[in-house]
């Protein structure tokens, strides 16, 4: 399983339109209610307690007070018969310190908290981030400059001047492992800590198939020509709100070539050296990134011959 996939609520998006559900679910004692603080997710409990972290679910009501009346609360969706949701408490200073929420837990940035939750729960976070971001980079019309409102329990934005709607969008990003035999390329990019080598990726661009996204990629970053492109698993990237294609491509040769625009450097690696590196090792002074990112398993796949 990839980190941040797998979500285990069910979105019951034909509820989105019904407000006076979602209003009543919105009081409901039993429903549940994640914080989310500059876009940091609220975690339970003390800060130095030991993974899985408990996400910061808390009653309706709870946190209501940290945040603006106009402030997004997303549904996210329905577990079993729980309603949960999200909501902005930006508005507030540190909620963790003080207010309501102070000394039951902790806000964490998104991607360290996704690494600190169990699965479930990380899927969680990255619509709850990707949601809430979304909201925050969207408040005026791109068509006419107004402001615009939340709809639909937070998946739609109306401008209340030229009427047009706005819709959460999800941004699809290539992330692909050019093999040949023995070795896989892996790049490092320029703001890469030292010695971090990963996969090469790239936004698909418009009028463009996912396999010619994969070639381009790889052409431009590497000057690495490839030929069959395999799909091999998806990624939601809340970061801020992409989708990790993640595939295989075969390489035709072994020449490269680094554009140094975009990437500091690029390395065949053997096997056997990849084998190593996804244990977290550093050997011939790499590494490749955690668990908590697609490139990891998609090397860790290809390195243990399952692709
Ligand atoms: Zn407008």
């Amino acid at each position: 399983m990839i980190p941040f996939a797998g979500n285990p609520l069910n979105r019951a998006s034909e509820k989105r339109t019904d407000s006076n559900w979602i209003e009543s679910k919105r009081r409901d004692p039993s429903s549940l209610v994640l914080p989310m603080w500059r876009l940091e997710p609220f975690l339970l409990g003390p800060e130095k307690s030991e993974p899985p972290i408990e996400l910061g679910l808390v009653r309706p009501g709870i946190a209501d007070s940290l945040a603006d009346a106009d402030a997004p609360c997303i549904f996210l969706g329905l577990d079993d018969d729980t309603a949960v949701f999200a909501l902005d408490v930006s508005a507030s200073g540190d909620p963790a310190n003080v207010g309501p929420l102070a000394g039951l837990g902790y806000f964490r940035d998104a991607r360290m908290a996704g690494s600190m939750v169990s699965m479930k729960d990380a899927a969680i976070i990255a619509q709850a981030k990707a949601m809430i971001d979304w909201h925050r980079r969207h408040g005026f019309c791109p068509g006419c400059g107004a402001p615009t409102k939340v709809m639909d329990a937070g998946y739609r934005r109306l401008c209340a001047k030229c009427n047009a709607e706005h819709f959460p969008r999800v941004d699809p990003v290539v992330i692909m492992l050019a093999t040949d035999g023995e070795a896989c390329l892996v790049g490092r990019g320029k703001q890469f800590p030292p010695g971090m080598f990963s996969a090469l990726a790239g936004f698909v661009e418009p009028g463009e198939t996912i396999e010619e996204a994969v070639r381009r990629e790889l052409m431009e970053e590497a000057s690495v020509k490839v030929g069959e492109v395999t799909y091999y698993a998806t990624q939601p990237w809340p970061f801020p709100s992409s989708l990790m294609i993640g595939c295989f491509a075969k390489a035709e040769s072994r020449d490269a070539k680094v554009d140094e625009n975009e990437l500091a450097e690029v390395r065949w690696i053997e096997r056997r050296v990849a084998r190593e590196l996804i244990k977290g090792k550093e050997l011939d002074g790499l590494r490749v990134p955690p668990p908590i990112a697609i490139a990891h398993h998609l090397i860790k796949t290809w390195a243990l011959g399952e692709k």
